[in-house]
């Protein structure tokens, strides 16, 4: 999973790096505003941790800007404890959820995992899947697919390293419970790959006489 920390203050980033590193996370830290608001519109974490006071922007306009421009990364807002109308602002301007400095780490870690598993996106590299919205990106791309494009797309994406065969994709995304003998989910892997596989990156392998798997690790 992939945070950014958008702080200022060195003991605070340096604490939750650590951290977060030594569980696993991949972390990015910012420790001002502008860097941080570029850093969060590539789209491409799982969390984002933001601080309010910072040099540059601050923590609730690189949020609003954030949201109004259809990024919908969780956001938990990291507050001190006297910033009350911040905390209530930043909820109102869509973070999912705050922590009160100073906090534990396993404590931080809860509340990444909770809005990393209520989030509706799905990420892999700069690919990008709303699945509220249905809305897809490649970085700040929109990319637009059928429907049925778009299902199958994010059921490879919930199961990254699993695979599919054709059988169980048409079973499972079609809702077809016998094969209607034609080449439906090739054609439907061709388009998708059409339109996400870039610089080489292979978004989905062909397992040879077995079917499809979303290749998470070559993103
Ligand atoms: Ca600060």
């Amino acid at each position: 999973m992939k945070v950014l920390v958008i702080e200022d203050e060195e003991k605070i980033h340096t604490f939750v790096r650590k951290g977060l590193e030594a569980r696993g996370f991949s972390v990015e830290v910012s420790d001002n505003g502008d860097d941080g608001f570029a850093a969060a519109s590539s789209g491409e974490q799982d969390v984002i941790l933001l601080d309010i006071m910072l040099p540059g922007r601050d923590g609730l306009s690189i949020l609003k800007e954030l949201r109004a421009a259809g990024n919908a990364t969780p956001v938990i807002i990291l507050t001190a404890r006297t910033e009350t109308n911040e905390r209530v602002l930043g909820l109102e301007l869509g973070a999912d959820d705050y922590v009160t400095k100073p906090f534990f780490m396993d404590e931080l870690i809860a509340r990444i995992n909770a809005v990393a598993r209520r989030s509706s996106i799905l990420h892999a590299g700069r690919l990008s899947l709303n699945t509220l919205s249905r809305e897809a990106r490649y970085g700040n791309e929109e990319i637009f697919f059928a429907p049925r494009e778009f299902s199958v797309l994010e059921h490879l994406m919930r199961s990254p390293n699993s695979i599919f065969t054709r059988d169980q994709l048409l079973e499972q995304v079609w809702g077809y419970g016998f094969d209607p003998q034609t080449n439906l989910v090739d054609v439907c892997i061709r388009r998708i790959r059409e339109k996400i596989d870039h610089d080489g990156h292979k978004f989905i392998e062909t397992i040879r006489g077995v079917g499809y798997r979303f290749n998470k690790s070559e993103a």
